[in-house]
């Protein structure tokens, strides 16, 4: 509850990640170790040869307008569940680190709380990859290019998730690939009452791209489960002035990577038409 009155989307997780830090040191894990930004990994060693089994936590929210946990300035909200995963993997450490316990268990246990799992605020990640304070726009991928992930054998996490009728526990089944893209139309600005001719309006360029996506749509196999949900992150300057900067974000996900790249194609196609006309 305490993690879900502090929703921090990826790369962000700041409060998130000292509160995890704290309630590691309250529960006497060793060896804590910051990874990337706002990453925690701690090690349980029972001392004896076995297999070095990972068990995670996401640590980010997402951004939704009205969530009912959402905070009051970010709009950041743990709309995927994300502070349980957090709790989950606490306890999980919390149980396996009793004495008692550990005199049962051979290898090792490395509890991890990973940034940046929802794929969102592309620019803005972007932004840190050109600052050189990370590679990835995602965290278990950098997690993995900093090696802190190598000798692990296994890992595993929770998440929350519905089902009908509502169960308690479940497996997972597999979820869809993605392509993110970071979008930016360029066009001239100009006053937008007084000489509109003598600019070149990306705002439109951006409309009509994005129409040329919808019309895509109708060329996609339902086994493919494409998914294409652009956002305008930025549509114009000032009213007055004809938008010259338009920026756009988009996933295109899919079920198979030969389905997902090749609407990843018909997308850019659309972009540049959007462009060109
Ligand atoms: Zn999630």
């Amino acid at each position: 509850k305490t993690i879900l009155d502090m929703p921090e989307p990826g790369y962000r997780e700041f409060k998130t990640s000292k509160y995890t830090e704290e309630q590691f040191n309250k529960y006497g894990f060793s060896n804590i170790e910051k990874v990337s930004m706002t990453g925690l990994k701690a090690v349980i060693d029972t001392g004896r040869p076995g297999p070095t089994v990972c068990v995670m936590g996401e640590l980010d929210s997402l951004v939704v307008l009205g969530h009912p946990h959402a905070d009051a300035d970010t709009s950041a909200a743990h709309a995927c569940g994300h502070h349980c995963q957090i709790a989950m993997m606490i306890a999980v450490g919390q149980s396996l680190n009793d004495p008692e316990v550990l005199k049962g268990l051979s290898g090792k246990i490395v509890l991890v709380a990973v940034p940046a799992e929802e794929n969102i605020e592309v620019e803005f990640r972007k932004n840190l990859r050109e600052e050189g304070k990370i590679e990835f726009l995602l965290g278990k991928q950098e997690f993995v290019k900093l090696g802190a992930l190598d000798g692990v054998d296994i890992a595993m996490m929770t998440h929350t998730s519905h089902s009908n009728p509502p169960s308690i526990l479940g497996i997972g089944g597999t979820n869809n690939g993605t392509v993110s893209k970071s979008i930016k139309f360029k066009g001239k600005a100009s006053h937008a009452g007084g000489a509109p001719h003598n600019g070149i309006n990306a705002l439109n360029a951006a409309m009509l791209a994005m129409s040329g996506i919808h019309f895509q749509r109708e060329t996609f196999k339902d086994e493919d489960t494409i998914r294409i949900h652009p956002i305008i992150t930025r549509g114009g300057a000032a009213v007055s002035s004809v938008p010259a900067d338009v920026r756009m974000e988009t996933y295109v996900r899919g079920s198979s990577i030969e389905g997902f790249l090749d609407a990843s194609e018909k997308v850019d196609r659309a972009l540049r038409a959007g462009a060109m006309a």
